[in-house]
């Protein structure tokens, strides 16, 4: 890696955030399961994250991207998110053109695999992930 995208790599997005007050809201599950993308993200403040409790997790019907807390996920191997290379594994769903996705230009994922992320990103939801990738835990994000 140089500099340059060494820089540009401390400031990538998670895509599998938490629902919490300054994250960005990127994507709505719809009823099938599947990611509906949204044009802009939208920053969530306290209000949103409060209502968004009181049903199913947030994490569950939505989804949030926030800076990648990299040593402070037990998914960062040292140099990048072990993370999405075990979900592309998992579901090996090949790429079929991108979608749009408002986040792309500083998502992690995407910084690694490509649209092979994003063609394994649609059906992910935060919870999810430990069972795809047969772990347990938390994103400490
Ligand atoms: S290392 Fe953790 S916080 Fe960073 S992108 Fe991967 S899952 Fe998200
Ligand atoms: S992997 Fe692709 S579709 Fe998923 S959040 Fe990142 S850029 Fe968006």
């Amino acid at each position: 890696m140089n500099t340059q995208e060494s820089k540009s790599s401390e400031h990538l997005l998670c895509p599998s955030y938490v629902a919490k007050p300054g994250a960005s809201l990127f994507g709505i599950v719809q009823a099938d399961g599947k990611v509906d993308y949204l044009p802009e993200p939208i920053q969530i403040d306290k209000t949103f994250v409060e209502e968004a409790k009181k049903g199913r997790p947030a994490e569950e019907r939505f989804r949030f991207a926030g800076n990648c807390a990299k040593g402070g996920c037990h998914q960062w191997d040292g140099h990048e998110c072990g993370l999405v290379g075990k979900i592309v594994k998992a579901l090996d769903r090949v790429e079929d053109g991108l979608q749009a996705c408002a986040i792309r230009s500083k998502c992690r994922w995407f910084a690694q695999e490509g649209a092979k992320a994003c063609a394994n990103c649609n059906e992910i939801i935060r919870n999810i992930e430990a069972k795809l990738v047969g772990e347990v835990g938390e994103v400490m994000a």
